[in-house]
């Protein structure tokens, strides 16, 4: 160990969501024995998490080997007996409709090569070349399913990520981790003092007035990290995608058991429905919504839940029209459970896990997610325990980069490779209110 954060100092981690609750549990694996969670809503999973969810999907092909290799990595141990619970390695039906944009097909070219290039993926590659083949893989998909083709990679699956934050926080609870939720939970600020060497971090302040002293500040608020931590900038843009789900019948839930994940670039993705709630989740995908504060010029998630409980109309069709290619029968039923999940976009998709600058390291950053990030639930936090140990971030890619590459952007909507359309901002989207006067 270097001169970093010693094994018995008090630690403080904002946010109870993903990446903190995993950063709890590994950091106790390293031998960490004074560690407090801080999270703002009263239970666990937290409804402001974007992993507070049905299922997330673990696929490991990337674009980038870099976390294609991690993805591999993190399935080891979704088999694990803490994970494996939530995991179902029902594989992956990724496709692209006969309507299809040269984006869509390209970027589905490119995750197939990345599957097909990986020893230990490849023997697990199906590929699917027309209707006929996506049939084959999975008879219940009994809609048109017009010009679909891509590959099926059956070594993915999904977790059901609420659950695993439960179990996560259970054990993190059985290991020494202290809770702190709801009102005493809610963080205000990250507390600065002067030093001979500069600006250090002594601790938090919670939203009922309470000081919480500590030697390091470790924040992991998904999309709401631009308020504690504001020298991010427009490195990172909290940004929404679009939930909703079907409420299906026992029976219709039993029909659809053991599905893959059926994602057509084009048109958005949906899972094998819920056992206990019967639920069918879908997610249209897109640009994503953001939420632009007109006088920064930064993007925050909303405060409040009622702000996100709706879906665009635009989505609405996009997630009907999935059904209409795949499962027709559900294609007009309601959509229920509607709502936008916000998380923390960078514009190359890779995470942060590093020191704010100007901190004297008491402050450390996870952030970043690009919407990816659930499926690494069982090692993130592995990597925030190593990135202690060596008190710098030995990975270029999850460094604070220095440049602020979109400084006078801050949005990158259509400029990723793996999102087809533009941003577009929550005001412009948000149900018109009908007034009852
Ligand atoms: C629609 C959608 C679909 C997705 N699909 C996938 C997928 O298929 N596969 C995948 O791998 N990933 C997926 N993701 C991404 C995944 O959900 C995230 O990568 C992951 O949840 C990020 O974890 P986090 O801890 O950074 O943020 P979160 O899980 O959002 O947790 C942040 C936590 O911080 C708390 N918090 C915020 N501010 C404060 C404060 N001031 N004080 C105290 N607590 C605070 C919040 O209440 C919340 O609980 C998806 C995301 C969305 C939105």
């Amino acid at each position: 160990m270097t001169m970093g954060v010693q094994k018995s100092d008090p630690i403080i981690i904002v946010g109870g969501g993903a990446f903190g609750l995993s950063t709890a549990l590994h950091l106790t694996r390293s031998g960490f024995t004074n560690i407090s969670v801080y999270e703002k809503d009263d239970h666990i999973p937290p409804r402001y998490s974007a992993a507070n969810d049905l299922n997330k999907i673990v696929r490991a092909e990337y674009e980038d080997p870099f976390y294609t290799d991690l993805t591999i990595k993190a399935i080891a141990e979704w088999k694990t007996p803490l994970f494996a619970p939530f995991f179902h390695q029902t594989g992956f039906l990724h496709c692209v409709s006969g309507d299809a944009s040269q984006k869509a097909i390209d970027t589905l070219a490119r995750f197939r090569a990345s599957a097909e290039k990986n020893a230990q993926i490849k023997p697990h590659v199906v590929p699917l070349d027309n209707v006929n083949d996506v049939r084959q893989a999975c008879w219940q998909l009994d809609g048109p399913l017009t010009g679909w083709n891509g590959y099926l990679n059956r070594f993915d699956g999904y977790a059901h990520s609420g659950n695993a934050l439960a179990a996560v926080y259970r054990a993190a609870q059985a290991a020494g981790v202290r809770f702190y939720l709801g009102e005493h939970g809610a963080v205000d600020e990250v507390v600065y003092v002067s030093t001979l060497q500069g600006r250090k971090s002594s601790g938090i302040r919670t939203k009922d007035g309470k000081f919480h002293p500590s030697s390091l500040v470790i924040v992991a608020a998904g999309g709401a990290v631009g308020r504690l931590v504001p020298e991010l900038g427009k490195k990172v843009v909290a940004k929404s995608w679009s939930v909703a789900h079907v409420q299906l019948t026992d029976e219709e839930t039993s029909a659809l058991r053991g599905i893959p994940i059926t994602y057509a670039r084009d048109l958005g993705f949906l899972f094998e429905p819920d056992p206990k709630t019967n639920l069918l989740k879908i997610c249209p995908m897109g640009g994503g919504f953001i939420n632009t504060d007109p006088k920064t010029g930064i993007s925050h998630a909303p405060d409040t839940l009622e702000e996100s409980a709706f879906v665009p109309d635009h989505d609405e069709k996009q997630m009907r029209k999935l059904l209409a290619h795949t499962l027709p029968a559900l294609a007009n039923r309601p959509l229920v459970k509607r709502s936008l999940c916000w998380f923390a976009d960078t514009d190359d998709s890779d995470f942060i896990i590093d020191y704010v600058p100007g901190t004297s390291d008491s402050v450390v950053v996870l952030s970043g997610d690009s919407g990816h990030g659930f499926k690494m639930f069982p090692i993130f936090g592995s990597w925030v325990s190593d990135f202690l140990e060596h008190s710098r971030q030995r990975n270029a890619q999850w460094r604070w980069k220095q440049t602020d590459p979109n400084a006078e952007k801050g949005n990158w909507g259509g400029d990723v490779s793996w999102r087809l359309g533009e941003s577009l901002e929550l005001k412009d989207i948000r149900p018109k209110v009908v007034s009852k006067l």
